[in-house]
């Protein structure tokens, strides 16, 4: 990244194609949005939001009258699979949520999980160590300052579902693998929300203070997969290079399953069927969709039961991210109802999937649904 420009110059090319090619395009990504769906409307379907992104670009639209509009977007990249001409649609979108952000016009909530950045380096407003330290009492690891390997939760994690954090460290240590280290760092942020909230240079700043942390680390195990996926592709796109390995949290457990004798981890077997959710941030983002029905299967020694909806690179969303429950709660809801609904059709016991993030926010929208957490069912005793 040239040294001196803004975030917004330096994806202002793509920004363009972007928009160019939306503009005369006849929406063939329409069917692919999950937003637009759930609204059963054209104004949040991604060409209308790109079109708009360029009105308000080229000043044709004011900041004002786009208001929220750009924040009908839960950044789950489905239109980008679908585009014929691989556009990063969330990308544009968080370039025009910059615009709305600069003129203070963004939604309230949003703002605030900004204001939350200034106070404690994350949008939670406020330490997280404290919750690592919790997660930490309750496996018996302790904090180090070292460690080539680290685990990084991420602060949705720990504040949403420390249970799948304490369920992959035991799951970890069932598989054999014991050479993760968690460090203070680990109870950090990696800003995606800034990205998210379209707070664009506080996010590479950002980026650049959290890189610094992880300086000398060979792997970052990382939990959360929008975390992932953030720190392999936005972070080279505002130019803040990641030094150490991410690697996701199922793709490690899979690798040891390799390397060790995958006995230990077969213990327990319990008797219901389990079904398995791809999460965006995961199929899509990381292409990883393998690893975790694998990981299943051998745990439990039984095949996932797969729900009658789109599955793998072509998942929907189910409306946990992009900061979308904050800015369009109702429609992050019905985007949850239909993963909900999916499972009930499935006849399984429970639904698993690998992201603590999406894990809470189905059940923020059904707390009796037994959904859980990849690390949470992989931990079990
Ligand atoms: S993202 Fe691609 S498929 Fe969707 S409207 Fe734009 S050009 Fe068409
Ligand atoms: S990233 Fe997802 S939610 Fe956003 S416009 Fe594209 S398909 Fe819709």
């Amino acid at each position: 990244m040239a040294k001196g420009r803004t975030v917004l110059q330096v994806l202002d090319e793509a920004e363009d194609r972007a928009i160019a090619t939306c503009t005369t395009c006849p929406t063939l990504c329409r069917w692919s949005c999950p937003v637009a769906e759930a609204e059963a409307r054209e104004t949040t379907s991604p060409q209308r939001l790109v079109v708009l992104a360029g009105f308000m670009k080229r000043g044709r639209v004011s900041v004002e009258a786009a208001r929220a509009l750009p924040y009908h977007c839960s950044q789950c990249g489905a239109c980008t699979e679908a585009c014929l001409h691989d556009n990063d649609v969330p990308m544009v979108l968080a370039a025009a949520r910059s615009r709305v952000m600069a003129a203070g016009a963004a939604p309230h909530a949003v703002r605030e999980v900004v204001g939350h950045f200034g106070v404690s380096g994350n949008p939670q407003g406020t330490s997280l160590e404290p919750a690592l330290d919790a997660v930490l009492a309750e496996t018996g690891h302790k904090k180090v300052r070292g460690g080539e390997h680290v685990y990084f939760p991420g602060c949705s994690t720990l504040e949403l579902m420390p249970e799948a954090a304490v369920g992959f460290l035991r799951a970890s240590s069932l598989s054999g693998l014991s050479d993760l280290a968690v460090r203070p760092s680990s109870a950090s942020c990696c800003g995606l929300p800034l990205f998210w909230a379209g707070e664009l240079e506080g996010f590479r700043g950002h980026a650049a203070r959290f890189a610094a942390q992880f300086t000398g680390v060979k792997r970052l195990v990382v939990h959360d997969a929008a975390c992932a996926h953030a720190l392999i592709h936005l972070y080279p796109q505002v130019g803040v290079r990641f030094e150490p390995e991410v690697v996701h949290v199922t793709r490690y457990l899979m690798d040891g399953l390799r390397a060790h004798d995958a006995e230990a981890s077969t213990k327990g077997p319990p008797e219901e069927r389990i079904a398995y959710a791809d999460t965006c941030s995961l199929a899509r983002g990381l292409d990883i969709t393998d690893a975790p029905r694998r990981l299943i299967a051998k745990r439990f020694r039984k095949r996932v039961v797969e729900l009658d909806e789109d599955t793998g690179r072509a998942v929907d969303c189910c409306g946990a991210s992009g900061l979308l429950p904050l800015t369009a709660p109702e429609t992050a809801q019905a985007m949850a109802e239909a993963r909900l609904d999916a499972f009930r059709r499935s006849g399984a016991a429970q639904l698993a999937v690998a992201s603590p993030r999406c894990a809470a926010h189905l059940k923020s929208v059904d707390p009796t649904a037994p959904v859980v957490d990849m690390g949470t069912l992989l931990g079990r005793l």
